[in-house]
Order: C-alpha cells, then structure tokens, then sequence
C-alpha cells in the first residue's frame, strides 16, 4: 500500500494557474530563487528563476545511496588532484592535453608556467558536485559527471527546497488546504554548508582580515545563486567577499613582489585570502591573452584555490572515462567495499583512441548510437552529441579530433510529471530528474584536512530535451519528496 503521494496533485487547471503558481512566484520573488532575464538586462529587474511548481518523488534508498557516496567521491578526486599514485594525473593529462588543445591543453600549460613560477600556496579547496540520473530499470543512482569547478545552484537549491516545503506545509497545494504530501522533504544545507566550506579553509589562511573573491563571468544570469553564498559567508562567518571577473583581476588586484606573493585588492588593500570560480571553466571566459596571464596570477599566488588547476582538471570527461576502469579507480580507492560502492554508480565509457577500448568505443558509436551520448571537453551544457546524431558527427573527425571525446551509455530515467514554471509560461510536462550531490574537501598535497557532504540539488528538464542547464534555459530547479 502505497501510504503518501507520490504523484504531483491533479486538480482543476483553473486552480493551479490562479492560486497556486502566483503563490509560488511571489515566494520566489520575495526570497531570491530568481535569475536575470536571458533578453532585456536591467541590473535592478530580476525573474523567478525556472522552478518545478511541485518536488519530485525520489526513492530514498536512491537518494540516500548517492548522499553515501559523496565522501568517498571527494577523496578520490582530492588524491587525483595531489597527483598521487606516481604522478598519474600529470602523466594523463600530458597526454591529453594535446587531443584539445583549445582548452585542456591550455589549461595545462598554464598549470606546467605555475609550477615552473613556483605555486605558493599548498593548501586547495575542493567545491564538488557529484551528478546523477536514477536507472528507471535498475532503479539505482549512476553518475552523469562530477564536477569539480564551479558548481551552480547551492544557493537555490536550498530555496528551491524551502518553496515546495512552504507550498506543501502551508495548505497552499490542496484546495481543502491539507498538505497534500505527508512524505519527507530534505531541504539542502548547501546555501550554508558552501559558506561554512569556505570559511573553514580561510581560517587555515594566514594574513590579516582576509577576504574572499569570487571570480564570475560578465553579464552572470545566475547572480542570487552566488550571492546567497556571499550573504551566508558574511551573516554567518564575518567574511567579507569581492566580485571580479578574469579579466578584471590585472586591474583591480596587485600581487607582492617577494616570495609570498600575496593577493592584494587594489582598491582597499585588503588581502585575498581564497578565490572562488564561479567563471573560466570554458575556453569563452578568456578572451584575450592577458586574461591566460590574469588566471596564471591566481595560481601562483598566495591565497587558497577553489579550485587550483589540478583539482580542475581532475574533473575532465577523460579522467572520469579512465576512472570507470576498476584497475585505476582501485589506485584512489583501495578499499574494496568503498571501491565496490562507487563502481556501481557508473556507466560503462568509452575513449575513442587506439586502445582495444577505444576501438570498441567507435564501433558502438556507429553500430549502436542509439545508446550512447558523445561528449566533449566541455563543461556547462550544450555540447553533447546524442544517438543517432553520433555517426555523422563522428564521420566529419580526424582520429586526432576523436580522440578529444568520450562515449557513455545513455542512463534511461523514468518521466516523472510535472508542472514547470518560466518566465510567464505554466507546462506541464513529463520530466526526468538529475540529482545533485555537492561536497567539499580541503587538503594539500600530503594531507586532507576536511571532507564533508554540503547538501544536494534536484533539476528537471523536459524528456524531450537532451540537455539540463538551467541558467542555459533548458533545465528547471526541483526538490525531492523521498519514498
Ligand atoms: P555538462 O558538462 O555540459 O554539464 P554533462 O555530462 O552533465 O555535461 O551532460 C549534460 C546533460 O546531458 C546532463 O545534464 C544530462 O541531462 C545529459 N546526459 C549526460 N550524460 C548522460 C548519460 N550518460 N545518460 C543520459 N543523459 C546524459
Ligand atoms: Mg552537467
């Protein structure tokens, strides 16, 4: 007997489209779960941000299962990151870094002129999040990506969880004004847990009254998600944050002349104890010359990376391919039943090289693409080739461009319905799921010193799109009701 509703409520449209979405909005308005619009810019005019008017039902065991895993996720990517296990992430990545050259191979050579500059700072901060579909079939959580820059949505996430909360624990979802769902509904810590991240590592900084910065893109969409961390870093820490974008950092930062090399903002004076990324993880954040050389300063300076170079490299399509192999999984994590745990979580990958793997990997691609999504070097949506689009793209590549992407198998997730809110448009459409795992991690290249799970995210996006980014316009910010 199934004692909680596990499907969204279905009552007349009238009521939804008159009561309930202008409740949601005005939540979303009053409380910040909004985004710019992506036409008409106005810096003092912002928008609900795409939200799901219900949560989604999640089997808890699922749910629970991906939570379980984050720890040990962090400390894998952290040992990759130190470089441990004889070098094997340099020794990849040097590799690597010739089949895209546009950006691994650019971020690389910028990670070789740092070490040959000398990094000072041997501290790093992980700010992970661990990406998952739930296997409709299986009904078992398997990993999409983990990513390990500049991670979005631990602010709303949080407020995305408190609106379906309210909707659900204020009558608003039931005409009769009961609460429509009895099951649990977590809200996620990750508008907290980040700050609380981030203040913990800037303890371990030495300077006087340091400051964090956070480095953004120009023209950000996404601005109350960062700046939900920014409020809880100074509510909650005292830390005070500053705003630049790559190629502000020549004008508005100087660094010391001696060893320390110390960050300093210009206009204050105050020393920059942690860079945050919130920008330059794809080739278009840096325009021009000056802005590789802006990136090199952050990296050879003294305050504390969130993330170094390493740690962001470490989150590449290719090293989460290779990782999929238990032989070099087992170098990071050696214990077995821990090891057990988050092979399960993964779907097979394939390079598309010379290795006996990678000729398998071209043969699905054009005998079986139906499976199987092609993936780029690239981070922050958009870029995948899927099923039968494979075989065509594909026929256009050199060798040397293939072996620039990973294929994986498709996750299939069942179509949950919803309702979806966005700008003005009410849908209501089936939707599959993708769960959100954040964590962080602070360590050197010996030692970890922290390592914590920081809440969660759910997005949803049409079944019929391909794609989820949600400041990208294709995905919806969504909470969980766990059964
Ligand atoms: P990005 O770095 O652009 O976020 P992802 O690897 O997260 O790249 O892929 C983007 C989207 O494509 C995901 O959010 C998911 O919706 C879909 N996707 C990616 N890999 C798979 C997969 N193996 N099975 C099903 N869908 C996938
Ligand atoms: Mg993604």
């Amino acid at each position: 007997m199934v004692d909680q509703a596990i499907e969204i409520p279905n009552y007349p449209k009238e009521f939804v489209k008159e009561k309930i979405v202008p409740e949601a909005y005005q939540w979303c308005l009053t409380n910040g779960l909004t985004m710019y619009p992506a036409k008409d810019f106005c810096s003092n005019s912002n928008i609900a941000a795409p939200v799901t008017l219900y949560p989604t039902a999640i089997p808890k065991s699922c749910f629970e299962e991906a939570v379980s895993l984050q720890r040990g996720f962090n400390e894998v990517y952290a040992k990759i990151a130190q470089d441990s296990a004889d070098n094997w992430l340099t020794t990849e990545l040097s590799e690597f870094a010739k089949a895209d050259p546009d950006f691994t191979g650019k971020l690389w050579e910028l990670y070789l002129k740092a070490k040959e500059e000398g990094i000072t700072q041997k501290l790093r901060l992980g700010i992970f999040r661990n990406d998952f579909l739930i296997d409709e079939k299986l009904q078992q959580i398997k990993q999409v990506e983990f990513n390990t820059v500049s991670v979005s949505f631990a602010g709303l996430s949080t407020k995305v969880g408190e609106l379906h909360k309210f909707l659900n624990d204020s009558g608003k979802y039931a005409p009769d004004g009961s609460r429509y769902y009895t099951g649990e509904m977590p809200v996620s810590e990750s508008a907290t847990a980040f700050a609380r991240s981030m203040a913990n590592a800037l303890e371990k900084y030495s300077g006087k009254n340091p400051i964090i910065l956070f480095v953004v893109q120009e023209n950000e969409r996404n601005v109350f998600d960062q700046r939900t961390l920014e409020y809880n870093l100074f509510k909650n820490h005292g830390i005070r944050v500053v705003r630049l974008t790559i190629s502000q950092i020549a004008t508005h930062t100087t660094m010391s002349n001696d060893k320390t090399k110390k960050l300093y903002l210009k206009s204050t004076g105050e020393e920059i104890g942690l860079v945050y990324f919130r920008a330059g993880y794809t080739p278009n954040d840096y325009k021009t010359e000056q802005d590789w050389k802006n990136r090199l300063q952050l990296e050879v300076c003294q305050a504390i990376k969130a993330p170094d170079l390493l740690t962001q490299l470490s989150g590449s399509k290719k090293i989460q391919q290779l990782l999929a192999n238990e032989d070099i999984l087992t170098k990071f994590c050696p214990e077995k039943s821990e090891r057990y745990n988050l092979m399960n979580s993964f779907v097979k990958i394939y390079p598309l090289d010379d290795t006996p793997l990678g000729k398998l990997g071209k043969e699905l691609a054009l005998k079986k693409p139906e499976s199987y999504v092609l993936k780029p070097q690239r981070e922050g949506g958009g870029n995948n080739i899927y099923k039968e689009d494979i075989p065509g793209f594909i026929s256009n590549l050199s060798k040397k461009d293939m072996e620039a992407y990973i294929l994986m198998e498709l996750i299939e997730p069942k179509s949950n319905a919803n309702v979806l809110l966005r700008g003005s448009e009410i849908l209501k459409e089936g939707c599959i799921n993708e769960l959100g795992v954040y964590g962080s991690i602070l360590f050197d290249d010996e030692k970890i010193y922290s390592n914590e799970n920081c809440g969660s995210l759910l997005r949803s996006k049409f079944t019929s799109s391909n794609e989820g980014g949600v400041a990208a316009g294709y995905g919806f910010l969504d909470s969980y009701v766990l059964y």
